[in-house]
């Protein structure tokens, strides 16, 4: 994969960061903490991001998915060269699909027979 298409994957990663860190700040103005009053909406997002109690509120979900995100930047930053491959199989696990989902370590195909095998575990 070239430096460019990394460059937009990269970006995507760190939007899609973005998006949840924001997501947790307003989960903490839900909650409406005493501590937090006087938080609002030009909060520095890079300064609070640092904050334990942003990845303490996040749902556990968005709290792995955030996590997955940071995994796939350092992926990105050290290693470069392998990155986009399936962890599975070894395939390529393709640009477009990668763009649509960054974090993603499967190749559809795998992806596909880990949902069947989850499945059939669920039922
Ligand atoms: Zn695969």
């Amino acid at each position: 994969m070239n430096k460019e298409k990394r460059a937009q994957i990269r970006e995507r990663l760190q939007a899609e960061r973005e998006r949840l860190i924001a997501s947790a700040l307003g989960t903490l103005e839900d909650v409406r903490h005493p501590n937090q009053d006087d938080l609002n909406d030009e909060v520095d997002l890079a300064t609070f991001e640092q904050n334990e109690t942003v990845s303490l509120r996040l749902r556990d979900r968005e709290a792995g998915l955030l996590s997955k995100i940071d995994e796939t930047l350092s992926r990105l930053d050290n290693n470069g060269t392998d990155f986009g491959f399936c962890e599975t199989c070894g395939a390529e696990i393709g640009f477009e699909r990668l763009l649509a989902r960054p974090v993603a370590t499967l190749c559809i195909q795998c992806k596909e027979e880990q949902e069947r095998v989850e499945q059939g575990y669920a039922s």
